[in-house]
């Protein structure tokens, strides 16, 4: 099979937030403070329940965005660091319980560089950006990494290969193949659905899809994932080609269970990107470099992406995919997603606009 072997590093950093999720700690090894972190967020407290009887002062990382959002001054930092004592709710500040969290008069000191590569390794776990920080080198971390940097050079060196193909006759069309993807850094397998001979089409019509279980699946009417999903396969069908590149980035990327804790603060009026912020995340946290690599792999350079999203069509090309067209696809509002679709519009800058004025171009999901 055509997977790319796992380096030492990978496979690391894999253990690594293995751990994490579990509740267990882990320290680098060139971090001059040897400081261990903890995810507030893990399944298990192991660690941490540990370290509040090991008598050291505790920090609780966080990234900027949720520090904003509990109204410490932060400036312009994008990750920080705050004591907390055993007094402390570290599981209402981290924005893990919907308790109101006391965080006054706290002052923040800036992350170390450690504790930034831990919070982007929560992340990658799915788990909130939210960090104990332990400087005692008394205790034993669950797992040692080496290097701090290791995990931007093993993403950029993130290799992605086709492990499975099959073909996958569905309610679209029986002309279907669905390709398969593992990353050696990632634990799902990201998917490529191609509709008729697309490898004979020129250009042919792409378009990329973020994983969204409650959309996709349970046919969820608070986003537009998946009417976007049935229009965009519809359409595919009805030209008798195109490739929808699937990926396993819920939630723009923050997880199925962060994804669903945002629509909670939602319940409580926020809208949807300033709950993504709320609890600590970017707005958008979705790579679409991957999707390069996959069309790549797929032998499609060139292709007309459906997207209302400009930044898509940025991203694509910035990786070497070519776009020929934009080509916008269009699924009409309901009273549930309305206020969702209208904050897309608003402040990412998707193109609805142009989507009302296409409309009659696009044959709509059945
Ligand atoms: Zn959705």
């Amino acid at each position: 099979m055509g997977t790319t072997p796992a380096s030492a590093d990978q496979a690391m950093i894999s253990a690594a937030e293995s751990v994490l999720r579990a509740g267990g700690s882990i320290a680098f090894d060139d971090d001059p403070q040897g400081a261990l972190y903890a995810a507030v967020d893990a399944v298990g407290l192991v660690a941490w329940r540990a370290w509040d009887r090991s008598d050291v002062e505790l920090a609780l990382v966080l990234t900027g965005a949720r520090a904003r959002a509990l109204g410490i001054v932060v400036g312009a930092a994008d990750c920080i660091a705050l004591s907390v004592t055993e007094a402390d709710d570290v599981e209402a500040i981290a924005g893990r319980r919907n308790r109101p969290p006391s965080v006054e008069g706290r002052e923040a000191r800036k992350a170390t560089s450690a504790a930034r590569a831990a919070i982007a390794l929560a992340k990658r776990a799915g788990l909130l950006p939210a960090l104990l920080e332990s400087p005692s080198r008394m205790l034993a971390p669950t797992l040692r990494l080496p290097s701090v940097g290791m995990l931007q050079a093993t993403e950029a060196a993130e290799a992605l290969d086709i492990d499975v193909e099959v073909s996958l006759p569905n309610a679209y069309t029986d002309a279907a193949r669905l390709f398969a993807f593992r990353s050696a850094v990632s634990p799902v397998e990201h998917l490529a659905l191609t509709i008729g001979a697309v490898e004979q089409v020129a250009v042919p019509l792409c378009r990329l899809h973020s994983e969204c279980l409650t959309g996709d699946v349970l046919g969820s009417l608070r986003c537009d994932c998946g009417e976007q999903l049935n229009a965009a396969l519809t359409r595919m069908a009805a030209e008798g080609a195109g490739v929808l590149v699937y990926l396993r980035q819920e939630g723009r990327g923050i997880g199925l269970l962060n994804k669903l804790r945002a629509y909670e603060l939602q319940e409580r009026g926020l809208d949807t990107l300033d709950a993504n912020t709320h609890l600590g995340f970017h707005t958008d946290e979705r790579d679409f470099a991957v999707a390069a690599t996959i069309l790549q792999r797929l032998g499609i350079g060139r292709v007309r992406l459906l997207t209302n999203n400009p930044d898509k069509v940025e991203m694509l090309q910035r990786h070497g995919v070519a776009i020929a067209e934009r080509e916008p696809l269009c699924v009409a509002a309901n009273r549930h997603n309305q206020a969702y679709l209208q904050t897309k519009a608003r402040r990412s800058g998707h193109l609805f606009r142009a989507v009302a004025e296409d409309r009659s171009r696009l044959p709509l999901g059945a």
